[in-house]
C-alpha cells in the first residue's frame, strides 16, 4: 500500500530549490481561505507592498505570477512582444537561450549577443548591436546566470537600452533576496524573479514588476496577448489596485502565505543585510575551497555569492561525488549544464541556505569525500580559512 510521503531531511545547497526557512514551512501549513476572502486580499495587498520594497520600485503592477520562475519569463516576454518585434537577447548561459526561445515563439526577432558561458553580457556587444539594429524594441538579459554563477551589470546595461529608446526585460529569478536589484534606479521596465531561490520559499510563484512604460506598450499592442493565463490585462483585474477583484484564476492560497511570511522575514533582517549575509558566507565558503585548492570559474568581479561554481579536481568523478555528498551527508549540490557538465560544481548559498552551518557542513563533506576517492586536494585546510573570515 502506498503511504504517506515524508521527504528525507536534505540540506539544499545547489541552484535551486534552497533551504525553506521552517517558518515559511509553518505560514504554509496554515488553513486555506477563499481567494477573495478580504482578509486575504488584505494580504494580497501586503505581498504587493513588500514587493514593491523588495524590487525597489513604485510600480503599480507589481505581483507574484501563480506559477514558477518560467512563467514570470513567459509573462514579460508574451506581453511586451508583438510579432515582427526586435529583440536583443544576451546570452552567457542557458537562461539567456530561453529567452531567445521566447522571443521566437511570440514571433519576434531575437538579435543575439553572445558571451562565453562564465562571464558575463559584455555592454560593448549589446551597444554594438544596437548600433546595428537602432529599431530594437526592447533589451533582454538574465541578471544572475545560475547556470555559471556570474553577475552581469543590470545597471550599465539598461542605461545603454535607454539611450536608444528600448525597453529592458530582465531575469532577476537568482538575484533577487542575494544582491542588490534596483527597479526603478536602473530604469528596468519588465523583471520576473522566482520564490524558491533567494527568497526560500518553495518552488511556484513568480514575483514580476511591469514600469508605467511597459504598461503603456502592453496597451498600446495592436495584437492581443496571445496567453490567456499569463495576459496582464486580465491579470491585473484579479491583482489590481482598486480594491475590487475579479475572479481571473484561483491563487494559490497556501503558496503566498509562504510567499508574505518570506517578505516579512526580509523586512525583519533587513535587505541590506541580507545581502551582507550572503557576502559573508560567500566568502567563508570561498577561503575554505581555496585552501583546500579547488578554484572558482568566475573572475573574483563578475561572481555571485549566491551560486558558486567551483572547478571539478582532475580525476574526479562527478557524479560519485554528488551521489556520496547526498547519501552520507544529505547534502544537495548542483552539476554543470551544458558545456560545463562533469567541469564544474554549483554551491548554492542562497537565502535560508545561506548560514554558518551550511558552509561548514559543505567543506567537511566535500573534504572528506575527496580525500576517499584520493582527489588531489589539500587536507586540514577548509575548516580553519573559512572559521577565520568570519572571526
Ligand atoms: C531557476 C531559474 C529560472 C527558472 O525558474 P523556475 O522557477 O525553475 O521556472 C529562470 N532563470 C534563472 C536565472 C533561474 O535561475
Amino acid at each position: 500500500m502506498i503511504t504517506s510521503f515524508h521527504p528525507p531531511a536534505r540540506t539544499l545547497m545547489g541552484p535551486g530549490p534552497s533551504d525553506v526557512s521552517p517558518r515559511v514551512l509553518a505560514a504554509m501549513a496554515r488553513p486555506t481561505i477563499g481567494h477573495l476572502d478580504p482578509a486575504f486580499i488584505e494580504m494580497m495587498d501586503q505581498i504587493k507592498q513588500m514587493l514593491k520594497t523588495l524590487f525597489n520600485t513604485n510600480n503599480e503592477l507589481t505581483i507574484p505570477v501563480s506559477a514558477p520562475g518560467s512563467a514570470g519569463m513567459e509573462a514579460c516576454f508574451v506581453n511586451l512582444v508583438e510579432p515582427g518585434d526586435k529583440v536583443i537577447v544576451c546570452q552567457n548561459g542557458v537562461f539567456g537561450g530561453r529567452m531567445k526561445e521566447n522571443v521566437q515563439r511570440f514571433g519576434g526577432e531575437a538579435i543575439m549577443v553572445q558571451d562565453a558561458w562564465g562571464t558575463p553580457v559584455d555592454p560593448e556587444k549589446v551597444r554594438a548591436a544596437f548600433q546595428a539594429h537602432p529599431d530594437a524594441k526592447i533589451l533582454a538579459f538574465v541578471h544572475a546566470e545560475t547556470s555559471t554563477g556570474v553577475r552581469s551589470d543590470a545597471q550599465q546595461l539598461c542605461a545603454i537600452a535607454k539611450e536608444f529608446g528600448a525597453l529592458t526585460i530582465v531575469d532577476a529569478v537568482t538575484s533577487l533576496g542575494g544582491i542588490e536589484v534596483d527597479v526603478d534606479g536602473w530604469g528596468i521596465d519588465a523583471i520576473y524573479s522566482g520564490t524558491q531561490k533567494c527568497l526560500s520559499c518553495p518552488p511556484g510563484i513568480s514575483p514580476v514588476s511591469f514600469s508605467a512604460q511597459a504598461v503603456a506598450r502592453v496597451k498600446a499592442r495592436t495584437t492581443a496577448v496571445p496567453s490567456w493565463f499569463l495576459d496582464k490585462n486580465l491579470v491585473m483585474g484579479y491583482w489590481g489596485g482598486s480594491g475590487k477583484r475579479a475572479y481571473h484564476h484561483t491563487a494559490p492560497i497556501n503558496s503566498l502565505y509562504a510567499l508574505h511570511e518570506a517578505l516579512v522575514m526580509v523586512n525583519e533582517e533587513g535587505i541590506e543585510n541580507v545581502w551582507a549575509r550572503h557576502e559573508k558566507h560567500h566568502a567563508a565558503l570561498r577561503a575554505g575551497l581555496e585552501a583546500m585548492g579547488i578554484t572558482f570559474l568566475v573572475d573574483e568581479a563578475s561572481r555571485l555569492p549566491q551560486l558558486n561554481s567551483v572547478r571539478i579536481p582532475d580525476g574526479v568523478d562527478d557524479a560519485a561525488v554528488r551521489t556520496a555528498l547526498l547519501q552520507n551527508y544529505n547534502l544537495e549540490i548542483g552539476a554543470g549544464l551544458g558545456d560545463l557538465a562533469g567541469k564544474v560544481w554549483r554551491i548554492g548559498l542562497m537565502g535560508a541556505a545561506c548560514n554558518q552551518r551550511n558552509v561548514m557542513l559543505c567543506l567537511d563533506a566535500l573534504e572528506n569525500t575527496l580525500q576517499g576517492m584520493n582527489a588531489p586536494i589539500n587536507l586540514g585546510m577548509a575548516a580553519q580559512a573559512a572559521l577565520a573570515t568570519y572571526r
